[in-house]
């Protein structure tokens, strides 16, 4: 231990080192006696403690405690002096002295020594103790300030002791303004005022539960929070209940968003199918047996919206469909259910009193929505189809009702001679063969031997050689026998079937020529239609490569066969995705040309080698003007793009040599062959022989 010793007699100061080595201390001591020395020694031998004289020559304890007030507070300093007044004891131990001890009582010394020692150790670990304290305390402010989350503390009655900037800020007050409010009157909640006051009584009541459930209610302002509380119990304190509130508002308004995108269409404000259903069901659910009236569910299409698009763009439709709901609503004086239940379908279901007119019913709201509709500044009329179910007549239930009505309508969409049609059973028994229909075709995509290509050759009207077969596909169904593909590609393309149907014909043309390669029959070019839904599809072109990969089989062997209409959907994307065929080598044919509404300007950018002249206008070629100016004008124009014309469909002798004469390349048609099996092929391919 270090000791400072101020003190003039060094007798004294011997009787110190004494007394406290027989005490066992053992002391390095310092002795000081002038106002220089004494300031040094605190410096420069930093004591653990010192000992000083009352009176020294030229100097005084006194002094001595101040200059250690102001430059070493916390080193004790314990008076050591002859004699010192009441008085100037108290003054001393006011100004700081830790102790004094006379020096006739000098066995005192050794204890005081110490205590003073605990004392100044003490006090050090307490004011290390307080700074960590206020940083801690420091930390928790700043967390609990910057804090997303609404703290607020309440005492036992539920009232405010504190709360965080976030929670004065949920209901527009400070933080200093809180304390003293009961927490229900500060956070109202509208829709259950107990709520809050029950949660804190139970927050109470059970305080061993760390965090109960949390509750939710509504602020000022309309915010939405959701509250847990916990308690606090701490020895020699009263309780506290802490509660945590979060801010919950956007979420909320998200789910409701969630919940409108998921039963409303966006651009009407009509509910969906499904919630059209829902609707449906519950007003079926309130409907008496014996009720004098029949609730009718019409479902109506509007047509031709692709081409509308293709012209006007999404906007338009968007157009189109908002006037649609108003006329819908208007049309009706009673206010029926409505919905947008597809892109281009509404239904109105509305109930009718029995024995009405019913086509008076049907015509009053297909004429209300016939009226053009202002479209970028042109007036369009969009044709409407529509189909009516009836319940209870047509149906039992909601779900049955739709389907009639679904069905009425694909017979409306289909029959040339109405606009509407209402539900007969016979429409349910269509349905229900086509439903039939679908599940054997996904069959015969598995059986082996249901499904066949046949080749037609097309055939060079010069030279009579066979320059292509075209591969059309033919499904022998086991009790139908022998189907054309018009009964089953339709029905492939709405039943999703479209790109599993053309992987199969793609492989199978590959297949086949591999075979006439083995048995070294001569093939030309095999030309394969590629359906709307196929030439779109994501898949296509790794099909192909793969395809042609497994199979060995060059693309130049292949042509692809598209219609018009479908590279004239999307014609830019017609382009790009030609392109990509050309790149690969693949030959591209634009089949039936002449029928759809072409653009020449695209013609010019398709990238492709050849027309094929639609059997509409070979059919009466030889007799109607129309047809054979517009032949050799759609020849002469192939010609100067540089493609070869093929023409279809030729069945006479007349028909293929007026064709010649106008300069057509290629014929297809009964006259020259029926497409036939493989096998029939192969002998035709076999023999050099001119098939004209
Ligand atoms: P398409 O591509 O226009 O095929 C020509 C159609 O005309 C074939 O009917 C063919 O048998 C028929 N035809 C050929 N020569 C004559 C003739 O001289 N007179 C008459 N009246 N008709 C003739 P098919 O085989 O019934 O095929 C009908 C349509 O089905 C095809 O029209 C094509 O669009 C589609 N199709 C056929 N096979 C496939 C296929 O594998 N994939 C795709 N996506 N569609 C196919
Ligand atoms: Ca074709
Ligand atoms: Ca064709």
């Amino acid at each position: 231990m270090r000791i400072l010793h101020l003190e003039d007699n060094s007798d004294d100061s011997e009787l110190i080192r004494i007394t406290l080595s027989l005490a066992g201390i053992d002391a390095d001591i310092r002795l000081v006696a002038s106002r220089q020395d004494y300031v040094a020694g605190l410096h420069d031998f930093t004591p653990d403690i010192i000992l000083a004289d009352y009176n020294l020559p030229g100097f005084s304890g006194l002094e001595g405690l101040e200059i250690r007030n102001e430059q070493a507070p916390d080193i004790p300093l314990i008076f050591v002096t002859g004699s010192l007044g009441d008085d100037l004891a108290v003054t001393t131990l006011r100004l700081g002295a830790t102790d004094f001890v006379l020096k006739d009582r000098m066995a005192r010394l050794p204890d005081a020594i110490q205590r003073a020692r605990q004392e100044s150790e003490q006090r050090l670990e307490r004011r290390r103790l307080d700074v960590e304290l206020a940083a801690e305390r420091e930390v928790m402010r700043a967390t609990l300030d910057s804090a997303q989350a609404a703290i607020v503390v309440l005492d036992g009655l539920g009232t405010i002791v504190s709360a965080n900037p976030r929670a004065a800020s949920m209901v527009g007050a400070t933080p200093a303004s809180l304390p003293g409010w009961a927490f229900w009157e500060v956070f109202p909640s509208p829709s259950n005022a107990g709520n809050a006051r029950e949660q804190v009584r139970l927050a109470l009541e059970w305080p061993h539960l760390p965090a109960r459930d949390s509750w939710t209610m509504t602020t000022v302002g309309g915010r939405v929070v959701t509250w847990t509380s916990g308690t606090i119990t701490s020895p020699g304190r009263a309780e506290r209940v802490v509660l945590s509130g979060i801010d919950i508002t956007e979420q909320r308004q998200a789910e409701h968003r969630v919940h409108y995108l998921g039963h409303f269409d966006q651009t009407t404000g009509l509910p969906n199918r499904q919630h059209f259903l829902q609707n449906l069901e519950e007003r079926c659910g309130k409907r008496n047996i014996g009720t004098p009236s029949v609730l009718a569910v019409m479902l109506i299409a509007l047509q031709r919206l692709e081409e509308i698009t293709d012209s006007d763009g999404e906007e338009a439709i968007d157009r189109i469909c908002q006037a649609m709901t108003e006329r819908l609503k208007e049309s009706q004086e009673q206010e029926p259910l409505l919905a947008r239940v597809s892109e281009n379908g509404f239904a109105l279901a509305t109930e009718l009193v029995r024995g009405c007119d019913l086509d008076d019913f049907a015509q009053h709201i297909i004429e209300a929505l016939s009226a053009p509709v202002a479209v970028g500044g042109r007036q369009q009329v969009v044709p409407v189809r529509s189909g009516v179910a009836l319940l209870p007549d047509d149906a039992a239930d909601p779900r049955q009702l739709m389907r009639a009505a679904e069905a009425a309508l694909h017979y409306a969409e289909t029959s040339a001679e109405r606009s509407y049609s209402f539900y007969t059973p016979l429409l349910s028994d269509q349905a229900r063969e086509r439903l039939q229909l679908e599940s054997e075709l996904r069959a015969a995509l598995i059986a082996e031997n249901q499904l066949a290509l046949h080749y037609q050759p097309q055939v060079n009207l010069d030279t009579g050689r066979i320059e292509g077969l075209e591969a059309l596909i033919r499904w022998q169904h086991p009790q139908l026998g022998w189907l054309p593909p018009g009964r089953f590609i339709p029905l492939a393309e709405v039943c999703g079937l479209m790109n599993e149907l053309g992987a199969w014909v793609l492989q199978e043309a590959c297949r086949q020529l591999v075979q006439w390669d083995h048995a070294e029959i001569a093939a030309p070019t095999v030309a394969i239609n590629l359906s709307a839904s196929q030439f779109t599809s994501p898949s296509l072109f790794v099909d192909i490569d793969q395809t042609l990969a497994r199979f060995g089989i060059a693309p130049e062997r292949l042509e692809l066969e598209l219609t018009e209409s479908t590279s004239m959907r999307d014609p830019q994307a017609s382009v790009a995705i030609m392109a990509q065929f050309r790149e690969r080598g693949l030959k591209i044919a634009i089949d039936d040309f002449g029928t759809g509404y072409s653009n020449l300007s695209y013609l010019k950018r398709f990238p492709v080698n050849r027309l094929k002249l639609d059997q509409a206008f070979v059919r009466d070629i030889v007799s109607d003007a129309d047809d054979q100016a517009i032949s050799r004008a759609i020849i002469a124009m192939a010609h100067q793009l540089r493609l070869e014309v093929i023409a279809e469909g030729v069945e006479t002798a007349e028909q293929r040599d007026f064709l010649k004469a106008a300069g057509c390349d290629i014929a297809q048609g009964f006259l020259l062959s029926r497409p036939i099996p493989a096998a029939e092929c192969a002998l035709l391919l076999g023999q050099p022989l001119s098939l004209i």
